[in-house]
């Protein structure tokens, strides 16, 4: 079958040293939130992505000692010989399908805070750590060299004690040793170690020869390593070092890793970088320089572009860290020609939030992501449809499709109404905003998927009152209708509304509708939601041409982005449109001459001459049809759900979690969906006796 759509050269086996993977799919490490505290969860979702074509997939990064503790967050241990059974857990799991398993062995120098372990925290260099915390590293001396090596080995032996097929070293997003001894911003030492590139090479040329010796042709030894910072000539640049490590390690390991630096770097969202395959300009080369398979990143979603990189000599590996996670079954869906279900990543990075918060990973077009385990949820499967035969959705945003795609697909009789000319909901409508435009892919999918289907009605310009759902007859009722952002400037940190006199107020929905404030004046829009909105709309109305002030309690434009490694970009967007940002203050008041705002902290008044206001403060839930429903005709319905952001207004991934939720839980026992409401990892609490 292959064969048959052109992209057989994808399923083609690859040799990585003493293993060969089955396929060129190369799920690449990546954090999850998982990791040593929940590993089951983890086992799961890593077996899912084996199961679903990955002929090779990772771990994320293991922490190899306590002094490179990187708590609180989860990522993997395996600091010693306890750690085994956890990791065993996901090598078994990879292995049921075929699939070979990585590990990416790290430690982290003074980007580990060791908060858990209060071990003194080693660096190449004195210096501070990667946080606020007022802390510092301190310089490794020639016994932490040897340390660091040993444990290293010793973690690589553990790594093949528990399964793993492929080993890394890691050089890679400013967070590792290698990384860090590599770069002379970090390196100011003055031994073997530092100053020449032969020297600050030399503890990475080390881990792989050693790394090798230990493991003696039983797994394959992968150098995972960032060609370029993406700083120009402030950083190490691809055309520069970055090309002059790869000529000096080329043949030393068994598989080259390449990305850029930092996180930011490699994982950039589509907002800022709408380009699949961005990477490839600085990755390129390496393929020219050494003999051995090498695998690179960039957001890949396109089967053509993915065969066109192999046919080219690019890449002899498609590596995938969120396009594994939008849709574990991308490797299966080309392999069968399927190429249409692919659910694209849409560049979101909302699995990274959740990494950057230390809790389970969540994935905007993927809601099973991170619920294997503890959902029981499989990407492609749901429960077939139990006594009832028909469901009522009405709204078509990510809530509402989700639900009727998954009802449909457990073969209920679906009618999916819409009170707009198209369906989408919130996913197109901010898909129109400067930078979001790949956000409609949540959409997209789901309306392909629907209009295959035999089972399903769909009507738009379908405004439904109550009296017209009741009229249907349908006795299961979902009800997606949303939420609206309101006038008011109750938001996050002001929960009173302040007066406004005398001046057109518009709000995100508006920009989104293109009713836009007038050229004539200032347009000053005030963010006390903090999240991503405040900033897209600020970024978009610069576009249109309007001078925009973006005003906010808060110490940053759209402070929440920093979870999805944004900020900066942000920020530095706005500042470049000419956008005022002026953070730390509250709406006071405004009228025809403008609005008065008051700092944060001393309460100071200051006024901002503007000639329109734009809110962005919070949503009202639209939860009108399921008031009257419930109120006037609650009897005659088996099931009246409201869900989505009509439920509880959040992010595009929460209502695609409750659409999806809400068809899953459909027709289950109460008492089951109770009893697994959220299944727990607890650790066995064994007496280890101590003082
Ligand atoms: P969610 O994020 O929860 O899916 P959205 O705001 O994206 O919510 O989508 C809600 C959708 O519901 C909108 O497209 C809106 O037009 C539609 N809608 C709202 N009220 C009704 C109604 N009475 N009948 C049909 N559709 C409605
Ligand atoms: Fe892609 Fe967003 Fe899912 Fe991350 S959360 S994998 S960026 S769609």
């Amino acid at each position: 079958m292959s064969g048959a759509n052109g992209y057989s050269i994808l399923f083609e086996p690859v040799k990585i040293g003493p293993v060969t993977a089955r396929n060129r799919f190369y799920q690449v490490p990546h954090c999850n939130g998982l990791g040593h505290v929940r590993p089951q969860a983890e086992a799961a979702m890593r077996g899912i992505k084996a199961e679903g074509g990955w002929g090779v997939v990772c771990t994320q990064e293991t922490e190899i000692h306590p002094t490179s503790d990187l708590g609180p967050y989860a990522e993997n241990r395996i600091w010693d010989a306890q750690d085994v059974p956890a990791l065993q857990l996901m090598t078994n799991k990879v292995h049921e399908h075929g699939s070979l398993a990585g590990i990416q062995l790290a430690h982290n120098g003074h980007h580990a805070m060791n908060h858990l372990t209060r071990a003194p925290v080693l660096g190449v260099s004195d210096m501070p750590i990667d946080s606020v915390y007022p802390k510092q590293a301190r310089a490794m001396d020639k016994q932490d060299i040897r340390d660091l090596r040993r444990w290293h080995r010793h973690a690589a032996l553990r790594a093949k004690d528990a399964g793993f097929d492929i080993v890394y070293v890691y050089a890679g997003h400013l967070m590792t040793l290698p990384h860090h001894f590599l770069l002379p911003q970090y390196n100011d030492r003055t031994d073997e170690y530092g100053g020449s590139l032969e020297n600050r090479v030399r503890l990475t040329r080390e881990l792989l020869e050693e790394t090798r010796e230990v493991l003696d042709g039983h797994c394959a030894v992968a150098f995972r390593f960032a060609v370029d910072q993406m700083m120009g000539p402030d950083g190490m640049q691809a055309a520069e070092e970055g090309r002059a490590v790869v000529e000096m390690l080329a043949e030393l390991p068994d598989l080259w890793d390449v990305n850029v630096a930092d996180w930011s770097n490699d994982s950039q969202t589509t907002r800022f970088q709408p380009q699949d395959g961005f990477q490839q300009p600085y990755t390129e080369f390496v393929k020219q320089i050494t003999s051995k398979p090498v695998v690179g990143v960039g957001r890949f979603t396109s089967p053509d572009l993915m065969a066109s990189l192999v046919k080219k000599g690019a890449l002899d590996l498609i590596g995938a860290a969120r396009p594994s996670i939008a849709d574990p079954f991308l490797p299966s869906k080309i392999e069968q020609g399927r190429i249409e279900e692919i659910r694209e990543c849409i560049g979101c990075n909302i699995c990274v939030s959740a990494d950057t918060l230390g809790v389970p990973i969540r994935c905007t077009q993927n809601p099973t992501m991170g619920e294997e385990w503890r959902r029981n949820w499989h990407p492609e499967k749901i429960a077939a449809k139990g006594c009832e035969d028909t469901a009522l959705v009405i709204g078509s945003g990510p809530a509402g499709l989700e639900c009727a795609m998954q009802l449909a697909k457990r073969g209920y009789d679906v009618t999916l109404a819409e009170a707009r000319p198209e369906f989408g909901g919130r996913s197109l409508r901010e898909s129109r905003l400067k930078g979001l435009g790949a956000w409609k892919r949540v959409a997209d999918n789901r309306l392909w998927d629907l209009q295959q289907r035999g089972n399903v009605q769909m009507f738009t310009d379908s405004p439904m009152t109550a009296q017209e759902v009741a009229g249907l007859e349908i006795p299961n009722v979902f009800v997606a209708t949303g939420s609206t952002w309101h006038r008011s400037s109750r938001g996050r940190t002001a929960l009173a509304s302040v007066p406004v006199r005398d001046l057109p107020i518009y709000t995100p929905d508006d920009i989104m509708a293109n009713d836009l404030p007038p050229e004539t004046g200032p347009v000053l829009i005030y963010d006390d939601d903090q999240g991503y909105m405040g900033g897209v709309v600020a970024e978009h109305l610069a576009a249109e041409g309007r001078q925009v002030i973006l005003v906010t309690p808060g110490a940053v434009a759209s402070a929440f982005t920093d979870l999805t490694l944004e900020q900066a970009r942000v920020q530095t967007a706005l500042l470049t449109a000419g956008v005022e940002i002026v953070p730390l203050h509250l709406l006071q008041s405004a009228d025809a001459s403008g609005a008065t705002l008051a700092c944060a902290y001393t309460a100071r008044s200051r006024h901002i001459p503007c000639t329109s206001l734009l809110m962005v403060s919070a949503r009202a839930r639209d939860t009108e049809l399921f008031d009257s429903l419930k109120q006037n005709y609650g009897e005659q319905f088996t099931t009246l759900e409201l869900i989505g952001d009509a439920a509880a207004p959040g992010l595009i991934a929460d209502a695609v979690y409750a659409g999806h939720m809400a068809a899953r839980n459909f027709e289950r026992d109460p008492a089951a969906v109770d009893a697994d409401w959220f299944r727990r990892e607890i650790p066995v609490l064994t007496d280890m006796g101590g003082a």
